[in-house]
């Protein structure tokens, strides 16, 4: 997930790091323009400031226009909705640092620069002694002469300033586990070091782990694109099917060698129901739901999940949890592996559930009990 500037320097904010004062402003509410100002696009592209996207203004006609002509662009193809009018900063020199991935050494990556500003990329090409690339080993973390040697590089006279922001950046790097936090420019100003632009990435994978952040920010993002925000349980693929063994699986994948193996073993699917591979309770609860109300006549449900980036023990209770609240004549099946493996079983075991531990053995059973139920 990219997030908007304004997104950006709000986790900023929260983390200690200084960033301007701002407002949002959209077309249907300018109450935000005030003046001086600098008036910038919100996009998810960057490369504002060469477009056009970024611009100072002095007085409130001035920025009112700026605004009416940012609002009316469109930026690497992307239609501007949003913009961040913020205070104008006195700026004494602009720095470059940002922390990412590197790929293939796999560890974290520290860069700083005092090239910043707009023209990074073509300092990374042309002049990449400019840069200076710090790996950072994960389990020492941030080390303060890794702190020294940036503070050094950037001939930065405050070096206490330098590393209480380094280490917030480096915090909020992990904490919300970070592909790319960006700062071009970071900009000395009498008052100190403040984050003038912010980009930010987070990996996608984290999403089960921090979703208040994801909802929050994706449903931000969602009223300013105007797009509907793409739900968590959005994830069910359904196909109902004429057989009477119902299917739930955790992947496409695995849903279809089961389709397979059920015919193999004489019988026959009353559906193809995948959850994708990000899953949580709710989300199989919703899975288990959808069968029983499409075909509340199933002989028996056949479940085969295979943890991956999703938990058994909350598979587990999402099963366990919709068999509570429902009255289940059919026997159910359910085979279950890999990540929390242990766990998801003991829940089911609580809750008087039996639990496959092969698949052959499972879809064997199912299609004997359908058979059984006819
Ligand atoms: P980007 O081009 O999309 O990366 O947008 P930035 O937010 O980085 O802004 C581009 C440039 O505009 C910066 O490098 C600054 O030189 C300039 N700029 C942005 N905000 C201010 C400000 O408050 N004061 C001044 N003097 N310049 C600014
Ligand atoms: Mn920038």
């Amino acid at each position: 997930m990219k997030l908007y500037e304004f997104q950006g320097k709000s986790l900023f904010r929260e983390a200690g790091i200084p960033v301007p004062r701002g407002a949002r402003v959209t077309a249907g509410d300018r109450s935000g323009i005030f003046a001086p100002s600098v008036v910038k696009a919100q996009v998810l592209s960057g490369g504002r400031g060469k477009a056009g996207g970024v611009i100072l203004a002095d007085t409130a006609k001035e920025a009112s226009e700026a605004a009416d002509s940012i609002l009316s662009m469109e930026l690497k193809g992307e239609p501007v909705k949003a913009l961040l009018v913020e205070e104008k900063i006195n700026i004494k020199a602009e720095y470059y640092l940002a922390v990412t991935f590197d790929g293939e050494a796999g560890t974290p990556l520290f860069m700083a620069s005092a090239s910043g500003g707009m023209d990074i990329e073509a300092v990374t090409e042309k002049e990449p002694e400019k840069i200076l690339k710090l790996p950072v080993d994960p389990l020492w973390g941030l080390t303060d002469y890794k702190i020294r040697a940036m503070a050094d590089f950037l001939g930065l006279e405050d070096k206490r300033g330098f590393a209480d922001l380094a280490r917030r950046i480096w915090r909020l790097f992990r904490e919300k586990d970070a592909v790319l936090v960006e700062i071009n420019p970071l900009v000395l100003t009498d008052s100190g070091l403040v984050a003038l632009d912010s980009k930010i990435e987070i990996d996608d994978g984290a999403r089960p782990r921090l979703k208040a952040l994801f909802n929050e920010k994706l449903a931000e993002q969602a009223s300013i694109t105007g797009a509907s925000a793409e739900e968590d349980s959005g994830t069910i693929t359904y196909v109902p099917l004429e057989g009477d063994v119902g299917l739930i699986s955790d992947g496409a994948g695995t849903g279809m060698l089961t389709l397979d193996l059920i015919r193999d073993m004489g019988g026959e699917a009353a559906d193809f129901c995948e959850m994708g591979g990000l899953t949580s309770p709710e989300v199989m609860y919703s899975a288990m739901d959808q069968v029983f109300s499409d075909k509340p006549h199933i002989k028996s449900l056949l479940v085969v999940l295979i943890g991956g980036f999703n938990r058994m023990d909350e598979m587990a209770e999402g099963i366990t949890a919709y068999v509570k609240e429902h009255k289940i004549s059919i026997a159910l099946v359910v085979r279950l592996c890999g990540t929390m493996e242990e766990e998801g079983k003991a829940i089911m075991k609580e809750a008087g559930l039996p639990v496959y531990d092969d698949l052959l053995a499972a879809v064997a059973d199912a299609v004997r009990f359908a058979g059984e139920g006819r």
